[in-house]
């Protein structure tokens, strides 16, 4: 497909392959296993000197087509899809990391990114140093003579503080280090890390790839040399954690939609921000599409709008929130972010409740703060929601 044509096009032309049947919706190939024409053919494949599926461990026609069509909206020569977001975490410090090497990470990453590096890759001799996600000059000092790997997620998870990836890569570039950017929250359609100097993005398709969440995927994109070669491709298909037939189609489709899911979403969050600021029970909203976002002119420039997640903080502390929660009707209580449908979350006892107060007092994560990830319902329902316990 040419790449020519823009970022809605690709998200519904890229990756069709039909079969005699000439069906229009991209057909589903639940298989675990493809037929050979003959034992001359099954050796060629197994041997590599014929291109053509072997297994569903290694490739599947309906996995394909997501990557293809997730690759050109990334702007990647590669995208290798995944069971899951943390699968395609996983696979990317198993494939690129060695014992003894070091990782430089934002201090603000998704909880389960924070466990893996802190308790999982500890025991394999792979050390974390968490730096503030704003403060470059943090991230040259903590680079040592192992660092190999720079990580983060911009805008981060609650607080949406906004990391300078252009700024990260050249730090990363003199540490001879890789920059992986977990792109979860704005997906390509409002920022492409690859295009700023990243080498890797990862996502959990899981959030607003999907879009309506129904099923966990996950990939992991860049030049082809450095995910065939460099150990991530390999470790899936030895390791297994490969994105199902079945996912990848649904995600797939979700990719349809991409473009003018995010625009709504971030449309709504702009006004359920603006909206929440004007809240005399509001102290204050974070959100990189507000003038008062601390790093607004750098969103402004790195990322298409400001995102579908708005978080705030109620007076009141705990009980206030919990109230804001308790009385809504129509926002879910979940944890899960880019769904369609809002969902509203409480980090303090939530996603952050592993960690010590003090911990979370220094991450900013405070007992009134909640996080709303705003769905493509009318903002005025949405507004009246959460107006009953404010
Ligand atoms: C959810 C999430 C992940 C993990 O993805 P799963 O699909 O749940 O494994 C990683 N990073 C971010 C920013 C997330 O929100």
């Amino acid at each position: 497909m040419s790449d020519q044509l823009r970022p809605e096009t690709l998200a519904l032309h890229t990756g069709i392959h039909r079969s005699q049947f000439n069906e229009h919706s991209e057909a589903m190939y639940l298989t675990s296993s493809f037929v050979f024409d003959s034992a001359a053919q099954a050796a060629a494949r197994f041997a590599g000197n014929e291109a053509g599926n072997i297994y569903s461990r290694f490739t599947n026609p309906t996995v394909t087509a997501f990557e293809e069509r997730l690759a050109v909206l990334e702007n990647a020569e590669t995208c290798i899809a995944t069971s899951s977001g943390m699968s395609a975490i996983l696979a990317c410090v198993m494939g690129l990391l060695s014992a003894g090497d070091h990782i430089v990470a934002s201090r603000s990453l998704f909880g389960a990114t924070v466990n893996l590096f802190n308790n999982i890759l500890k025991k394999f001799n792979i050390e974390t140093t968490f730096v503030s996600a704003t403060d470059a000059s943090a991230w040259e000092n903590a680079v040592r003579p192992n660092t190999k790997l720079f990580f983060l997620e911009t805008p981060s998870n609650p607080l949406t503080e906004i990391s300078d990836i252009a700024e990260l890569a050249r730090i990363a570039k003199k540490a001879n280090s890789w920059l992986v950017v977990d792109n979860c929250f704005c997906t390509p359609i409002l920022q492409k890390p690859l295009e700023l100097g990243a080498d890797i993005v990862i996502h959990s398709a899981t959030k607003y790839l999907d879009g309506q969440g129904r099923v966990l995927g996950g990939a992991v994109l860049g030049q082809r040399d450095l995910l065939m070669d460099g150990g991530i491709y390999g470790f899936l298909r030895t390791a297994g954690p490969t994105l199902s037939a079945f996912n990848a189609w649904v995600i797939l489709k979700g990719l349809e939609t991409l473009t003018v899911r995010m625009e709504t979403h971030a449309r709504n969050a702009l006004q359920m921000a603006q909206w929440l600021e004007s809240q005399s029970n509001v102290t204050r909203v974070f959100y990189p599409g507000l003038m008062s976002h601390p790093q607004h002119d750098l969103a402004k420039r790195q990322q298409r709008s400001g995102g579908g997640i708005v978080t705030f903080e109620v007076k009141g502390g705990k009980d206030a929130a919990w109230h804001v929660i308790d009385s809504t009707r129509l926002i879910s209580i979940t944890a899960n972010l880019g769904d369609a449908k809002s969902t509203l979350t409480h980090p303090a006892t939530t996603t952050h409740a592993r960690i010590s107060q003090e911990a979370r007092d220094a991450a900013g994560i405070s007992d009134g703060l909640l996080r709303i990830a705003v769905g493509l319902e009318a903002v005025q329902d949405l507004q009246d929601d959460l107006a009953r316990g404010l």
